[in-house]
């Protein structure tokens, strides 16, 4: 079986994305809400998917993705935290109606209702709607609510320690992802994104959030930014600052496959213990197009996964898939109700 645990809602019909405008504009003339209401058929649904998403999964010999709302439309510097909990609701229901169209081939990740200089302890009443009632198996957390300054405290401060809480109690894990860059230095995907990854693992390397949570999971995409590539700096400056070995980590935290060229996967695998690893293609859309020296899109990780001949079947079953099991526990139960497991 294979499990891509990171796709996007990138093709959701355009009334999601009026919506958004329409929120935004009221909030700004007239700083009132607009009630989230976005009219969508199940034909638009299924017509957005069939010819995307579901589409290049069939192609590739995906069976299901771990699904969630577009990360860079998230832009949770926008409004307030009522203006991000209300598109957060819109953004999370429409996710649950494309699961529930397809129960077998797509598990649902919900979007956080988070605002800068907010408690996050107020995303925990959506993040348990969509888990209890929705049946998500995990969410998206933004390490940079201000989209691209940095200004809430770090992923180890306590002030992120509520919603810490309910994720344990909950037992889903998040996958740390930044949103929008509205800073110019940064570019969204080709920066921004990378950046939050490399940032949000040098934070758990200096604070003791995992002493605190101990079954606490994260996972960090994209390859882990520029972890891998970098892991002997890490090792040190761990040692350096007196922190526990990286190895510790390693209970806690995961790296998806979103790396678009052969090398880069190569490395990953090298560096990564299998354990640690979650196959994942991040479709559709951070980087589109067919890269001229392979005849193959950039974003159809499998393919390098596939080429790399070291790999054992054990290893390669828990990145393809067992991982994915082991690190979103609720995933199991929706696979085993549809019989996909
Ligand atoms: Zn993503």
């Amino acid at each position: 079986m294979v499990i891509d645990c990171h796709g996007h809602y990138t093709t959701a019909p355009k009334q999601l994305n009026e919506f958004r405008q329409k929120q935004l504009a009221r909030f700004e003339s007239e700083g009132t809400y607009l009630d989230p209401q976005v009219n969508i058929t199940d034909d638009e649904i299924r017509e957005s998917l069939e010819n995307n998403q579901l589409k290049i999964q069939a192609e590739r010999g995906v069976d299901l993705t771990i699904f969630s709302p577009t990360a860079g439309a998230m832009a949770h510097h926008h409004g307030d935290a009522r203006i991000s909990a209300d598109w957060s609701r819109a953004c999370n229901d429409l996710i649950h109606r494309a699961v529930s169209l397809y129960p077998s081939r797509l598990a649902g990740v919900c979007q956080l209702p988070q605002s800068p200089g907010v408690s996050p302890g107020n995303c925990v009443a959506e993040l348990t709607r969509c888990v209890e009632e929705l049946g998500f198996v995990g969410c998206n957390l933004n390490p940079d609510p201000s989209d691209g300054y940095w200004t809430d405290p770090p992923l180890t401060a306590r002030h992120w320690y509520p919603l810490f809480e309910k994720l344990v109690e909950l037992d889903v894990p998040a996958m740390i992802h930044v949103s929008c860059s509205c800073n110019p230095n940064f570019h969204h995907t080709g920066a921004h994104y990378l950046n939050g990854d490399t940032t949000a693992f040098m934070q758990f390397i200096q604070g003791d959030v995992f002493k605190d949570f101990p079954t606490l999971r994260f996972i960090i995409p994209h390859g882990g930014g520029a972890v891998p590539y970098h892991w002997g700096r890490y090792r040190g400056l761990a040692q350096n600052l007196g922190r526990p070995p990286l190895q510790e980590l390693l209970n806690n935290v995961f790296f998806d496959t979103c790396v678009y060229h052969q090398p880069g996967v190569d490395l990953l695998l090298n560096v990564i213990p299998a354990e640690n690893i979650l196959f994942a293609s991040e479709i559709v859309g951070a980087v589109k197009g067919i890269d001229p020296t392979t005849g193959h899109f950039y974003d159809d990780t499998k393919r390098y996964i596939d080429a790399v001949a070291h790999l054992s079947a054990d290893d390669r079953n828990k990145i393809m898939s067992g991982n994915a099991l082991r690190v979103y526990p609720r995933l199991r139960a929706q696979l085993e109700k549809h019989n996909v497991l």
